[in-house]
């Protein structure tokens, strides 16, 4: 936000936007114009909900549209019907829409791949025929005679009164949603992308996530179907039909489906392209015939085809970026958990067994970490080795077999509940937010340390919290040595960096135990080199590591023991260079070449 107020361009926006309608002549805007701004602001409204919902949390919905119609239909019925006041009908509105948003949320946010959209068209569908067939809402014909708004004693009868209303809610949605995006849940929303394992792994509730943002977009279009009813003064179900939910998917996309002021640009575009074909192609091409559909389809698939990022990326490079806020020194340290004295049973694994149908992936495995030891868990490819990292991460349930933690039995537990206890973990194929800068993906890691929710994120009430996570996730960044790149977008690391990342963003959830997942993998060897020397450090700050790994020689000459698999059962166990002449292990490793 503070970003957003130096930028000089941002003021000159506002105020254009705010003096077109009162411009005197030979400027005078004509009403014609009013009436497409005013439907542009009312459109931006639902597309910013969908930029949420679909652009950076990855679900989409066709649906939108019937949440116009709550929204509308709820103030047209209370205020005609009860002759209530407006202000009164919006609240009812939105707590009708949440309520039912919610449900729906609950119900279809957990379906994946095509199911979700296939779910939000069949509601968008119910919802339509139910404003076209309940007697109390005028069936086909709808409700009319809506009251004028009234705010502070000003009628808002012509659409250049009601301009300023619309365009202040489109800010204002604006305004939270970035303010949403740039904080504690709205890290973890940007993180659901990519079906959110790695979310979860940091301890989100990626379930209630989904459905807390389904309801957030839900409840911004009903706001925008209020204004559209007083707008026009009288409701019938055609606006909120399934076709409409698709054009509010497509003003989204057009705009650049993951940015926010994308939306806005979203709507302008495609309500005066719409506006314009429906007055030219009739010319053109004669009257009998739906052309604008045709032509519209056409220009969609052309800009998709060849701007995937939709238009703003483009407008985007005349807002130039004003400075990033800066990291507070004075934020208060998170608190820590206590740690297990060096020598401590840490994680004991006894005869953790997974069957993938006749497959023994992992073959009753048993073996510990105490406090303060790394120690390896090497074998050649296939030998079950990732599939143990996941029973211990919660990732995936054992068959059998018992696995505690400090001393508690973890084997049943999510990776939610897993990573809470004190478990940090990297990926064997890296998972981060390429986009948002290395800050904001380590701070993803100490998302359990905070507690602010979406209401005070949303009224910035959170800047103490905030500034903490930050200073905490800085501090982690330092400790790996990748300070440097603070601020620099996660995808332009080197594949070594990016390991390293993950390891601050895991050092941040205050784990006792960190595992990582072939953490050398792919890398070059001066980057072994540095990810060694990181890995000592951490152990001499008392930090107990297990070690997934594939490469011998890495392990070497930096684990206290080793854990030697091979086809799902454990070959051998000790001190390195005990199990590097074990025969069997040579036989495993070499394939008895020597
Ligand atoms: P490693 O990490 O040591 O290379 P994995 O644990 O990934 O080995 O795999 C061990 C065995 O289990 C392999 O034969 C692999 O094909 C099999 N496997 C792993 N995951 C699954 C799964 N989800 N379903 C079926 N088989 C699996
Ligand atoms: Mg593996």
């Amino acid at each position: 936000m503070k970003r957003i107020m130096r930028n000089k361009f941002f003021w000159l926006f506002l105020v254009v936007l705010f003096a077109l309608p009162v411009l005197p002549q030979p400027i005078h805007l004509p009403e014609y114009w009013v009436t497409l701004l005013n439907y542009i602001g009312l459109y931006a409204i639902v597309a910013i909900g969908l930029v949420l919902l679909t652009g950076i949390g990855g679900m989409t919905s066709f649906g939108q549209a019937a949440f116009v119609g709550i929204g509308a239909y709820a103030t047209a019925y209370l205020t005609t019907a009860y002759g209530v006041s407006p202000w009164f009908a919006l609240i009812a509105g939105v707590v009708v829409t949440a309520l039912i948003a919610l449900m729906l949320g609950l119900v279809t946010m957990r379906l994946s791949g095509h199911f979700l959209p296939l779910g939000t068209i069949a509601w968008g569908l119910a919802l339509f025929y139910l404003f076209g067939n309940l007697e109390m809402l005028g069936k086909y014909d709808g409700i009319n005679g809506i009251p004028v708004l009234n705010v502070f004693g000003i009628d808002l009868e012509s659409g250049r009164h009601i301009y300023y209303l619309i365009w202040l809610v489109v800010l204002g949605a604006v305004v939270s949603v970035q303010n949403l995006l740039n904080s504690r849940p709205g890290r973890a929303i940007r993180a659901l992308r990519g079906g959110g394992m790695m979310a979860e792994a940091m301890g989100v509730n990626t379930g209630w996530m989904r459905v807390v943002i389904f309801v957030y977009a839900a409840v911004l279009a009903s706001v925008s179907g209020f204004l559209y009813a007083h707008l026009q003064r009288a409701v019938n179900p055609t606006p909120f039909g399934l076709n409409h939910g698709i054009e509010f998917l497509f003003m989204a996309v057009v705009g650049g489906v993951s940015h926010v002021w994308g939306a806005v640009l979203g709507a302008a575009i495609l309500t005066v392209l719409q506006d314009y074909l429906q007055t030219l192609l009739p010319k053109l091409l004669g009257e009998n015939g739906n052309f604008e559909v045709i032509v519209f389809g056409i220009l969609m698939v052309l800009l998709l085809q060849y701007a995937r990022q939709g238009v703003w990326p483009f407008v985007a490079r005349f807002f130039p970026r004003g400075p990033r806020a800066h990291l507070s020194d004075h934020a208060e340290p998170l608190p820590q958990r206590s740690k297990p004295a060096a020598g401590e049973e840490l994680l004991t694994v006894n005869k953790a067994r997974k069957q993938f149908g006749g497959l023994v992936a992992v073959n009753d495995v048993s073996f510990e970490v105490k406090a303060g030891q790394i120690i390896g868990l090497i074998g050649p490819n296939g030998a079950g080795k990732s599939t143990t990292f996941n029973l211990v991460t919660g990732v995936l349930q054992a068959t059998s077999g018992e696995i505690t933690f400090r001393g508690e039995r973890i084997d049943a537990l999510s990776s939610r509940e897993i990573v809470k206890r004190g478990i940090g973990r990297t990926f064997q194929h890296v998972k981060l937010l390429p986009r948002m800068t290395v800050l904001e993906n380590v701070a993803i890691g100490a998302h359990l340390r905070g507690r602010s929710g979406v209401v005070r994120s949303v009224v910035r009430l959170n800047g103490a919290e905030e500034a903490q996570l930050m200073a905490e996730a800085a501090r982690q960044i330092r400790r790996v040595g990748l300070e440097q790149h603070m601020y620099d977008e996660a995808g332009s690391l080197a594949l070594g960096q990016q390991r390293i990342l993950e390891i601050a963003r895991a050092l941040c959830c205050d784990p006792t135990l960190l595992l990582l997942d072939e953490p050398a993998a792919g890398l070059r060897y001066q980057e072994k080199l540095q990810l060694a020397d990181l890995l000592r450090r951490l152990k001499a700050e008392g930090m107990s590591v297990l070690l997934v790994e594939h490469d011998m020689d890495f392990v070497m000459n930096l684990t206290d023991r080793l854990v030697v698999m091979e086809f799902g059962t454990r070959i051998a166990e000790g001190l390195p260079q005990d199990v590097q002449q074990d025969p069997a292990v040579l036989e495993a490793y070499l394939g008895g070449v020597e």
